[in-house]
């Protein structure tokens, strides 16, 4: 049993803490290294973030900024709508790059939204299987 002012003042902390001055100094000196590494691997962190926020800032500015309209680069992406030649508003949907496709460029809103009005899916490039995707 503890008798009333034993008790040292700063047993509270230095309990589970060394008691002697060299060996809290050796604890000192670690625990600010363990700090500086911390503090280090965090800016390092912080960089890359920036990094990564400035890289997605970059590309989608340069997306806003590319013109709308992009010149088709294959016939995945584009399609062409050939019109029958009766005029009673029939017609054929293409691929881009079909040999047998005429007529202006459509987008893929586009491509679907005629063939969902009734175009014929061309026979030699099968335009929507492309669609489906
Ligand atoms: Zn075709």
């Amino acid at each position: 049993m503890r008798l009333l002012g034993t008790r040292d003042s700063t047993e509270h902390v230095s309990e589970p803490l060394p008691p002697d001055l060299y060996r809290l100094r050796t604890l000192q000196t670690y625990l600010r290294l363990q700090l500086d590494a911390v503090n280090t691997h965090i800016e390092q962190l912080e960089q890359v973030r920036r990094t990564k926020e400035q890289h997605a800032r970059r590309s989608t500015r340069q997306r806003e900024e590319a013109p709308s309209t992009a010149v088709p680069d294959d016939g995945l992406r584009w399609w062409r709508f050939a019109p029958d030649r009766s005029g009673r508003g029939g017609g054929t949907l293409h691929r881009g790059d079909c040999h047998s496709g005429a007529g202006a460029l459509l987008s893929l809103a586009e491509a679907r939204a005629i063939l969902a009005e009734g175009a014929r899916p061309c026979q030699n490039c099968r335009p929507e299987d492309r669609l489906r995707q």
